[in-house]
């Protein structure tokens, strides 16, 4: 996500705009081999999910049939969800700071859940419990151990309900935004099953790749952007139903609109969509033109994305933006703004489709690892579009004057913070902006200053293609640091991400 605190921002970038950058010719990567895609979602598990969308109650009648594969070497007695929504029913729970929810809640609180009315497996009914923080795990009793290798087929009927809320999982007055709205699978790592609740500070989601097939039934009016590739849109009397596909995502997100217009660029076998409301026509045009940029530059830096589109969706949302993958929402209020916002943010988002989307992680207790990232990942676009001396403009102003100045006041007055702390640390978004934007992003670019940018773009490019389609953590990348300049990098970042204050 990209927080809400952007201060300090960029007031020189149109300036420098014209001062078109060329792409430095060293450390090109190298284009992936054809049918990674493919290949990358063999043994995968598979989501199909049918969708009935009512906008009038707005409401989701969902049957879901999981084929889940136990790609870990234990057995699995159980299976555990995440039923996302219902941390959207008890107004005292939900994931908003106190002083967030009369932004998120417009029109005051409305609830939003999801109820599992019935759990089969091979065509019989089982035990399910639901428990947790606020009724946001699912428990399915197996009967069979599930062996390393085997799959299981889990049928589920549910229903869905959408908040009046204009958070990432809500509608406002234009848009549906349906985000971690059915049940996954939680992730099983060194730790066990992670079954977080949702969070209100970060993004608190962990998620495994998987395979997708979603139909969903809409009022003919209506327009869909999704994760998955559009196979079809069937006519059906009032209806259309939209039918998606997506290989090797970590997650499954659409936003759906009465009143979206949409525009198309192809660039590196990628097409990129941007859909914008009524009257920004020429903001949705920037905006594409922004992510298309973002795209080819973050291709060749980082390595290329293995997806074949990616929408930018303008929404009613309050945060700023919001990534999924292949699909980003921006809060709509940025198109009607200077500009320069809407492009820090629309290129914020898409980096986070390198990091987050192809190469995952615990977005819980390692939040900096794709947060920071991106957010240098951001400063390195503004770097290769516009040259250098705007590359540095901006990180000055954002990260340098913007963020750690601020930190350091926060620890002159006695707060202490690491880097590497889990999201539920945090207790406001400030000062999670502050330490894992701001100081996380001087971090990478410490790295950089230390092994120079040949190398560092060398480590970007190790660190991506060892880890895409997997769920990485910070040893992931010292090892890439080390692969790439021979030398060990473990105290460099003991250091940076354990001290307390600078
Ligand atoms: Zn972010």
């Amino acid at each position: 996500m990209d927080v809400k605190v952007l201060r300090g921002f960029i007031l020189a970038i149109l300036v420098f705009a014209i001062l078109v950058g060329v792409l430095c010719c060293d450390s090109v990567t190298q284009l992936h081999p054809p049918g990674e895609l493919a290949k990358a979602s063999e043994n995968l598990s598979w989501y199909y999910i049918d969708v009935v969308f009512d906008p009038n109650t707005a409401k989701l009648i969902c049957t879901q049939t999981v084929e889940y594969r136990n790609n870990h070497d234990v057995e699995f007695d159980r299976l555990y969800f995440h039923l996302y929504p219902n941390a959207f029913r008890d107004e005292n729970r939900v994931p908003f700071l106190a002083e967030e929810k009369q932004r998120a809640y417009p029109n005051g609180f409305s609830p939003g859940w999801l109820d599992i009315e019935e759990v089969m497996i091979n065509g019989n009914p089982v035990e399910f419990n639901v428990g947790g923080y606020s009724s946001n795990i699912l428990s399915i009793v197996l009967g069979t151990p599930l062996r390393p290798g085997q799959m299981i087929e889990i049928n589920m009927k549910y229903t869905v309900k959408i908040p009046n809320c204009i958070g990432r999982f809500g509608y406002g007055k234009h848009t549906f935004n349906v985000t971690n709205w059915y049940p996954i699978v939680c992730v099983y790592d060194h730790t066990g099953w992670n079954t977080d609740p949702y969070y209100p500070v970060g993004d608190p989601f962990y998620s495994d790749v998987a395979n997708y097939q979603v139909n969903v039934k809409v009022p003919y009016d209506y327009t869909l952007a999704a994760t998955g590739e559009i196979l079809d849109v069937k006519a059906e009397r009032a209806y259309k139903v939209w039918q998606f596909k997506a290989l090797a995502v970590r997650d499954f997100a659409w936003i759906a609109s009465q009143d979206f217009e949409v525009i198309s660029r192809t660039v590196d076998g990628l097409t990129v969509y941007s859909y914008f409301l009524p009257s920004y026509k020429e903001e949705g045009v920037k905006a594409l033109d922004y992510a298309l940029t973002a795209v080819q530059i973050f291709n060749r830096r980082f390595g290329k994305y293995p997806y074949e589109h990616l929408s930018v969706v303008q929404a009613d949302f309050f945060v700023g933006g919001m990534e999924y993958p292949c699909l980003v929402m921006i809060d709509r209020s940025l198109y009607s703004q200077d500009l320069q916002w809407l492009e820090y943010v629309t290129v914020h988002e898409t980096a986070h489709q390198w990091w987050y989307a192809v190469v995952g992680n615990d977005q819980i207790d390692e939040p900096w690892l794709d947060e920071a990232l991106t957010e240098y990942s951001t400063i390195l676009y503004y770097e290769n579009r516009y040259g250098e001396n705007v590359g540095k403009e901006v990180y000055n102003r954002v990260i340098v004057d913007g963020k750690c100045s601020q930190l350091q006041k926060y620890y002159a007055q006695g707060f202490t913070s690491r880097i590497d702390q889990p999201v539920y640390k945090f207790k406001d978004w400030v000062t999670y902006d502050l330490v894992v934007y701001g100081k996380g992003a001087s971090l990478f670019n410490d790295l950089r200053q230390a092994v120079g940018s040949q190398k560092f773009y060398g480590i970007l490019q190790n660190y991506y293609r060892e880890n895409k389609f997997k769920n990485a953590n910070a040893c992931d990348l010292i090892k890439a640091c080390e692969k790439v300049t021979g030398k060990s990098w473990k105290y460099f970042f003991q250091k940076r991400l354990r001290s307390l204050n600078w």
